[in-house]
C-alpha cells in the first residue's frame, strides 16, 4: 500500500498547519480587497492574447529585470528556483499525490529528472539570495531602499528552500539514496556514519521546520510590503495595452464627476493593484531625470505611497457595507475611520506638491519598472484634478494656457504668423485651402505639419525650412495647413488641462479632415505633434497616419528619391559640417513611440558616424522640456538640459543631432551655459541630412507611406 511520508512522525498534522495558512493567507489577502471595492472601475481585459503573450514575457522571462543583468539573474535565479522547488511542497501538503502522478511515467525517470532539478535550483536560489543579501546590507546600490522587510522574506524563502534541501539530505543518510537528488546523496555521503536517532531526529526537525517556513511565509506575505510576489502576475496581465503615449480619456461633459485624480477613490483598482505591486527595487528612481537633478519627484516613493494609503484605509473598510452600490442603495452613512483615510488627497500625501509638477512626463520610470506599473498617468491624473478643480498650478502655466485657448499656440504668436518661416526660401511651400480651392487636392501627397514650435521659435524655423527643402529636393507634392494649423494640444493636456486639449484636438481633427487627411499621410518633425496626433486624436474621432520626418527622409533615401552628395563633394545647400555626431533621443520618439533606427539612418545617408551616449534609444534622458515643462520655471535642484549637456560633452562629439523641436532649445541652452559646451553644435537630422543633398529629377514619387 501507498504510504507517503512514513518516516515523517505525526505526518497528518500538516494538513490543518498547511491548510490552515492557505486560509489565513487567502483571508488577509481578501482584506486587501476592501479598499479595490471603493476604486473606480478598471476594465483592463481586452485582447487576451496579447496580455498572455506580455505574462510570458514580463512575469516568466521577465525581460525587463535583464536590462540590469547582474540583479536581473539574482532575481531569476530566487524566483525560478521557489518555482520549481513548490512541486516538492505541494506534493508534501497533498499527501504525496504529486510524486504518485509523476513516478508513473518512465519508470519512475520523470520525478527522477524532477529531484535532480530541485537540487540544482536550490543551490542556485541560495546563492541568489546570498547575493541578495550582500547588495542590500554591503553594496547598497543607490536606489535600493534599505528595508527590513526585504530581509525577512529573503530569509524565510532562504530558510524554506535550505530545510527542504537539508531535510532530504538527512533522510538520504538515514534512509538510502534518491534517484537523482545527486546533491542530497553527495551531501549525505559524510553524515552516513551519525546513529540512525540522530539521522531521525535531524530529519524530523528540518522537515517541520520546512513546513512551519512555510505556514509562516503564507501569513507574513499578505502584511509584507513585499506583497509583489503574489501581484505581479495579475499587474502584469491588466497592463495598459493602449499605446503608451496615449493618457486616458476625459469625460469633461459630466459635471458631478471628479476631473482627474484627487483620492484613493479616484483611481482605478489598476491604479491600486500597482501600489501592491511595487518590488521597491527602484528601477524608475535612477532613470528619472527629476531625481536625478535633484528634485523632490520620486517615482518610487509616489507608487510606494499609494500603496501606503491603500494599506491606511483599508483598516476601516468593511468588506460589504462599504461598497458605494450598497451604501447608496440602502442609505448608509459612513462615518467609520476608512471615510477620512479614503478622503485623504494623494497629493501631500502620497507625493509632495512640487514633484507634481517637477515630471517631465518622459516615461523613462514606466520604460524602467519590471512589472510595468504606469507612473505617467496618475501624474497627469493628479495635475488634471489641480487644474481643473482646484485652480493650483504654477503661476507661469496661466499665460501659457491663455495662449493656447485664444491664440492656438503656447507662444502666444497670431496665426498669420505661421507662415514666417517659408521666407528665404528658393520655392514655394504650398497651403492646403489653396490647393482645395484651385482643386489640385488629390494630387498631394503629404501634408507637412509644421508644428508651433517650428512656426514660431527662431532656431526651429531653420529645421522647418531643411525639412521643406528636403522633401523639396525629393520631388514631394507636399503643403503645410499654415494658418489653419494650432497646438495640437499636447502641452496642455500633459500640465493637466484636458479642457484646452480638447478645444484645439477637435478643432484639429475638424480641420484634417475636412481635407480628406486620414486619406494620406501626414508628416511631423515635432515627436509631441507625432504622439498626440497618431496616439490621442483617436479618443476624438481623428483616425491619422501620421509619419516622424526622421522616418519619412530616411525612406526618402532609401527608395532612391532623395540623393546625397558623394562623401567628398562639397555642399552645395548648408554650412554644416557636423564633425563627430553624438545622438540625442526624444522620449516623445524613440521611447513612446520606439523610432529609435531612423534618425540614425538620416544621419547615416548624410554620411555621418554616430558615437552614442550611455543613455540612448529608448533609454534616453529627457531634455527637460516635456510634460509642459518648457514653460514652467526650473527652480528645484539643478536643471535637466545642464544634466543632459554634460552627457553630450562627455560623447567628445562637435554636433548633438536631435529630432524634436523642444530638444533643440533645451539642449542648444544648456550647451551653451555648460563646461566645453559652446563648442558643441545642435542640429536637427534634417539640417544634416539637407546640407549633404543633390536635387532630385521631379518625376520621383514615394507611395504614401502606410502608417
Ligand atoms: S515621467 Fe520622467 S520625470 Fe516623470 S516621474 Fe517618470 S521618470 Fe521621473
Ligand atoms: S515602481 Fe516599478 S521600478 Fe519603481 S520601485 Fe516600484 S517596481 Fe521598481
Amino acid at each position: 500500500m501507498f504510504e507517503p511520508f512514513a518516516e515523517v512522525p505525526a505526518y497528518p498534522l500538516v494538513f490543518p498547519i498547511f491548510w490552515g495558512a492557505a486560509a489565513f493567507f487567502a483571508l488577509a489577502m481578501a482584506r486587501h480587497l476592501r479598499v479595490f471595492a471603493v476604486a473606480r472601475p478598471s476594465r483592463p481585459f481586452a485582447n487576451i492574447p496579447a496580455r498572455l503573450i506580455g505574462l510570458v514575457q514580463y512575469a516568466f522571462v521577465q525581460t525587463k529585470m535583464f536590462k540590469d543583468m547582474r540583479a536581473g539573474l539574482m532575481h531569476a535565479g530566487i524566483f525560478w528556483g521557489f518555482v520549481l522547488l513548490t512541486i516538492g511542497t505541494a506534493d508534501i501538503v497533498t499527501g504525496g499525490i504529486v510524486q504518485a502522478v509523476l513516478s508513473a511515467p518512465f519508470e519512475g525517470a520523470l520525478w527522477a529528472a524532477i529531484s535532480a532539478i530541485q537540487n540544482v535550483v536550490a543551490l542556485i536560489v541560495l546563492v541568489s539570495i546570498a547575493w541578495a543579501y550582500v547588495r542590500r546590507l554591503v553594496t547598497r546600490p543607490a536606489r535600493l531602499t534599505f528595508n527590513r522587510d526585504a530581509l525577512v522574506i529573503l530569509a524565510m524563502i532562504g530558510g524554506v528552500v535550505a530545510t527542504e534541501l537539508l531535510a532530504q539530505t538527512a533522510q538520504v543518510a538515514r534512509y538510502g539514496d534518491i534517484r537523482g537528488a545527486f546533491v542530497s546523496n553527495a551531501l549525505a555521503v559524510p553524515l552516513r556514519g551519525l546513529s540512525p536517532s540522530a539521522l531521525e531526529g535531524a530529519f524530523s526537525l528540518l522537515w517541520w521546520g520546512h513546513i512551519a517556513l512555510v505556514a509562516a511565509f503564507l501569513c507574513y506575505l499578505p502584511f509584507s510590503k513585499h506583497l509583489h510576489i503574489a501581484t505581479s502576475f495579475p499587474n502584469i496581465l491588466f497592463r495598459k495595452l493602449a499605446p503608451r503615449g496615449e493618457l486616458p480619456q476625459m469625460e469633461l461633459e459630466d459635471e458631478t464627476a471628479t476631473f482627474g485624480l484627487k483620492t484613493l477613490q479616484d483611481l482605478g483598482w489598476k491604479d491600486l493593484l500597482d501600489g501592491f505591486t511595487c518590488t521597491e527595487c527602484g528601477r524608475c528612481q535612477a532613470a528619472c531625470p527629476a531625481w536625478a537633478t535633484g528634485k523632490p519627484l520620486n517615482p518610487k516613493t509616489f507608487i510606494m505611497g499609494i500603496r501606503d494609503m491603500a494599506v491606511d484605509a483599508e483598516h476601516g473598510i468593511d468588506l460589504i457595507p462599504n461598497s458605494p452600490i450598497v451604501r447608496e442603495t440602502y442609505g448608509l452613512d459612513d462615518t467609520r475611520p476608512a471615510a477620512a483615510a479614503l478622503a485623504r488627497p494623494i497629493v501631500d500625501t502620497a507625493i509632495p506638491y512640487d514633484a507634481v509638477w517637477d515630471c517631465v512626463t518622459c516615461g523613462a520610470c514606466v520604460e524602467a519598472c519590471p512589472v510595468l506599473i504606469e507612473h505617467v498617468d496618475k501624474i497627469v491624473g493628479l495635475r488634471r484634478n489641480l487644474v481643473l478643480e482646484e485652480s493650483r498650478f504654477p503661476a507661469e502655466l496661466t499665460p501659457a494656457f491663455r495662449a493656447m485657448e485664444n491664440q492656438g499656440n503656447p507662444w502666444g504668436q497670431p496665426a498669420s504668423a505661421r507662415t514666417d518661416w517659408t521666407r528665404g526660401l528658393p520655392f514655394d511651400v504650398p497651403v492646403v485651402a489653396d490647393l482645395a480651392a484651385a482643386g489640385g487636392l488629390d494630387d498631394l501627397e503629404v501634408l507637412y505639419w509644421v508644428g508651433c514650435a517650428a512656426a514660431f521659435d527662431p532656431r526651429n524655423q531653420k529645421v522647418a525650412r531643411a525639412v521643406a527643402t528636403c522633401l523639396h529636393a525629393a520631388g514631394v507634392n507636399f503643403a503645410i495647413l499654415g494658418q489653419e494649423e494650432s497646438c495640437t494640444g499636447d502641452p496642455a493636456r500633459r500640465m493637466g488641462n484636458d479642457y484646452v486639449f480638447q478645444i484645439l484636438a477637435a478643432g484639429n481633427v475638424d480641420t484634417l479632415n475636412r481635407y480628406a487627411m486620414g486619406e494620406r499621410a501626414i508628416v511631423t518633425a515635432c515627436p509631441h505633434c507625432f504622439n498626440t496626433i497618431g496616439n490621442e486624436y483617436g479618443q476624438l474621432g481623428g483616425a491619422f497616419k501620421i509619419v516622424h520626418h526622421s522616418t519619412y527622409l530616411a525612406e526618402l533615401v532609401a527608395s532612391g528619391r532623395l540623393a546625397t552628395l558623394p562623401e567628398d563633394a562639397t555642399s552645395t545647400t548648408g554650412d554644416h559640417r557636423p564633425g563627430a555626431v553624438t545622438v540625442h533621443d526624444s522620449c516623445y520618439l524613440a521611447r513612446y513611440n520606439n523610432v529609435v533606427t531612423a534618425p540614425r539612418s538620416v544621419l547615416a545617408a548624410a554620411g555621418v558616424t554616430v558615437t552614442e551616449m550611455e543613455r540612448s534609444g529608448k533609454a534616453t534622458f529627457c531634455c527637460g522640456a516635456g510634460g509642459g515643462r518648457m514653460w514652467m520655471e526650473e527652480t528645484r535642484g539643478t536643471r535637466i538640459n545642464a544634466e543632459r549637456a554634460r552627457q553630450v560633452v562627455e560623447t567628445g562629439a562637435a554636433t548633438v543631432a536631435t529630432s524634436c523641436p523642444f530638444c533643440m532649445v533645451m539642449l542648444s541652452d544648456g550647451l551653451a551655459a555648460a563646461d566645453g559646451g559652446q563648442a558643441v553644435a545642435t542640429l536637427d537630422v534634417s539640417e544634416v541630412l539637407a546640407a549633404r543633398i543633390a536635387a532630385a529629377p521631379p518625376d520621383r514619387r514615394l507611395p504614401v507611406i502606410a502608417g
